[in-house]
């Protein structure tokens, strides 16, 4: 005999088996993310009505504004007719007497209230003097049964309702009546946390503590429920995290770099920091281990991560394996090959570029050289990605500006050699603790601080009436010292909609023809063809385009160590992690640079606390710590990984130091503090 659906209720069962959830109910919870019974449970009040007190209705003129819960017999109903009708019920206690009042669903109160019935209300209490009685409008009200003094429900909860909630008519009543089904008859409450760590951390079960969120016995008590709760939700994030970091620890290749790498550090015109030495240090580690490579390396804009990356694909080179280099832009593999082909030369690796636009003859003979092995290092676009491209011995696999690449695209390059090490760059460094969750399957290396020499970019906000003086200064500038200038824009063209929001082509106009009139302008945004985008990049590259009008395309990896200063139009329309990406295309040389900020909406304080604090920072990791906080990590990280966003009660930052602590609990060792 089947059994009962009852008996089997669980955590992952669907929403739609609580009664009086019906379809379209259901249908509103899914879309408001609540497609379990466990993650209904996990629907927590935002608020609770105090109704543990009754106040005598003769004591409610104390309480203006106030809400407060009477228990009283209604003693008179009136529908009182005007332009819409009302509906006027008087309620009577041992004290007096009070009023209360319906504009809406007059005949719903009218046909379920009536003369005699004992009712428990509760409402903020108006006065009103003239009618010598106490008034509530649209009270809660519920019969109580006559020997009853208080409520069953002494803390009502207030649930946060979303907007398919609203449409559904999934209200306040009927979530209270789902929650109170789910706890008495869900059979099996998972246990997450070994028996062991309950005891120890004194926990009380799961259970008692989603039973008193939502309906508290004593509101004081809650933190102790509260805090386990969060507690399990960060276990089960480590627990996942360690299991995807597992199902990642693949079989690989066990590469040395000989005497390579020696022979490269000779070639370099500086020396390394110690902080590249370290990376450098852990990522030829990786490559000699028998396990695969899955690691992120993260630095600040500028830090030298280049560098250390081909040191990461030396073990390849010397032991007769293809290193793949895939970059977000055509710009960026232009420059990449033209940082990278003179070490290959000189350490005679054949290196080459595929990129989307190169003519056929030419894709042929690359497409072939990658198969026949006879080029060692390809450096490309989204190009490298196609199913054509295939490698004879892929031994590395490098991605820069891995966050302009979505996890498919990932995989699609993982997928060309599953024994390759594969090593994600990032030069929008975010913080540990998030790493670890963001990034859970990936291990991480950073360098910290920039190579030595550099000078920080003084930065300031510009106020409008001070715009033409910055101008002429940055004209100055550039006659005199023979700097080169970006000047960001967010938009490409003219949008109705809102002038307020600056465009590169009429900022383009307005300049060339204006300050830097005689002065060799550009623009470059995304729909300048690539050929032409790619020539005027060039020619800024040689110096002779000294102002560049440019959208955030530059955003990335743009190196011109002349350039050095940047402007940025609506500098509130961005992200501190994007400012600083921004800001990090110039100070690239012995010389001061600076940034302008100008911005519009200086009205707005936070936008504005946003710029000032961005001005007097300048370390990558603080700045995309505070973005963080300002913003949370969804927007942060850009795409959604391991569940950081799935926390519920939980906070990755704020609770970032018992997260470690979770961590080391679920596997000890496996996060050592990386960066302190
Ligand atoms: P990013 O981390 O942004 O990719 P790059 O690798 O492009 O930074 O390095 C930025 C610049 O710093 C490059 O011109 C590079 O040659 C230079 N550089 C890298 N390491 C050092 C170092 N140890 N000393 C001096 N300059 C360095
Ligand atoms: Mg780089």
């Amino acid at each position: 005999m089947p059994r009962s659906i009852d008996s089997r209720l669980d955590f992952l069962s669907p929403v739609s088996l609580v009664p009086g959830l019906g379809p379209k109910r259901a249908t509103a919870l899914r879309e408001s993310g609540i497609d379990t019974i466990g993650r209904l449970l996990h629907h927590f009040p935002l608020r609770y009505v105090d109704r543990s007190t009754i106040t005598p209705i003769s004591d409610l003129y104390k309480y203006g504004s106030v809400t407060r819960t009477i228990v009283g017999t209604i003693t008179k109903t009136r529908v009182e007719r005007g332009r819409s009708a009302r509906l006027r019920v008087r309620i009577t206690d041992d004290s007096g007497d009070m009023e209360a009042l319906w504009f809406h669903g007059v005949p719903f109160f009218r046909k379920s209230l009536h003369t005699g019935m004992r009712v428990l209300c509760t409402g903020a209490v108006k006065l009103s003097p003239a009618a010598g009685v106490s008034l509530m409008f649209h009270p809660m009200i519920e019969s109580i049964s006559g020997d009853r003094r208080l409520p069953e429900i002494l803390f009502l909860p207030q649930y946060p309702l979303t907007l398919a909630m609203h449409d559904a008519h999934l209200g306040q009543k009927a979530l209270l009546k789902a929650m109170q089904w789910s706890l008495d008859n869900v059979k099996h409450w998972p246990q997450a946390l070994p028996g062991g760590l309950e005891l120890e951390k004194k926990f009380p079960p799961l259970e008692h503590c989603i039973r008193e969120m939502h309906f508290p016995s004593d509101p004081a008590a809650q933190p102790r429920f509260k805090a386990r709760i969060i507690y399990e939700e960060l276990y089960r994030l480590a627990v996942a995290l360690v299991w995807n970091k597992r199902k990642f620890a693949q079989p690989g290749r066990s590469l040395s770099a000989g005497a390579l790498a020696d022979s490269f550090r000779k070639l370099l015109p500086f020396a390394l920091t110690e902080e590249q030495e370290r990376a450098i240090d852990v990522l030829l580690a990786d490559a000699r281990s028998t396990l695969r490579m899955h690691r992120l390396l993260q630095g600040d804009v500028g830090s030298g991560k280049t560098v250390a990356a081909f040191f990461a694909c030396l073990p390849a080179f010397n032991e007769g394996f293809q290193a793949a280099w895939l970059v977000p832009t055509e710009a960026l593999a232009q420059q990449a090959f033209s940082v990278l082909a003179p070490w290959c030369e000189k350490l005679g690796v054949a290196i080459d570029m595929l990129r989307g636009g190169i003519a056929m003859e030419k894709k042929k003979r690359i497409l072939e050289s990658c198969s026949t092995g006879r080029v060692q290092c390809v450096i490309g676009t989204h190009a490298l990605l196609q199913p054509s491209v295939v490698f004879k011995k892929l031994g590395m696999i490098v991605i820069d500006e891995q966050h302009k690449f979505g996890a498919a695209q990932r995989l699609a390059l993982q997928e060309k050699d599953r024994a390759a090490d594969f090593l994600l760059m990032s030069a929008t460094p975010i913080p540990q603790t998030l790493a670890q969750t963001a990034y859970g399957d990936l291990d991480i290396v950073s360098i910290c601080g920039l190579p030595p020499g550099r000078m920080p970019v003084k930065t300031n906000c510009v106020p409008l009436h001070k715009r033409s003086a910055m101008e002429t200064f940055v004209r100055g500038e550039i006659l005199a010292r023979g700097v080169q200038v970006f000047w960001v824009v967010p938009r490409i063209e003219k949008d109705d909609e809102s002038d307020s929001i600056k465009n590169a082509e009429s900022v383009y106009d307005v300049l060339s023809k204006g300050v830097f009139s005689g002065l060799q302008c550009s623009i470059v945004h995304g729909r300048v063809e690539p050929e032409e985008q790619q020539r005027r990049m060039e020619e800024f590259k040689q110096g002779t385009i000294k102002a560049l009008v440019a959208t955030t395309i530059i955003e990335v990896g743009i190196d011109v160590p002349n350039a050095s200063i940047m402007i940025v139009e609506n500098a509130e329309r961005f992200g501190l992690a994007q400012l600083h990406q921004l800001r990090g295309r110039v100070g690239r040389s012995s010389k001061q640079s600076y940034c302008f900020l100008l911005a519009n909406d200086t009205e707005n304080q936070a936008a504005r606390q946003r710029l000032v604090y961005f001005c007097s920072h300048h370390d990558g990791f603080e700045i995309a710590e505070m973005d963080l906080r300002m913003r949370g990590p969804g927007e942060v990280i850009g795409w959604r990984q391991s569940g950081a966003d799935d926390l519920l009660m939980g906070d990755i930052i704020r609770d970032a130091e018992l997260f470690r602590e979770i961590l080391n609990e679920v596997e000890p060792g496996l996060n050592p503090a990386e960066k302190a």
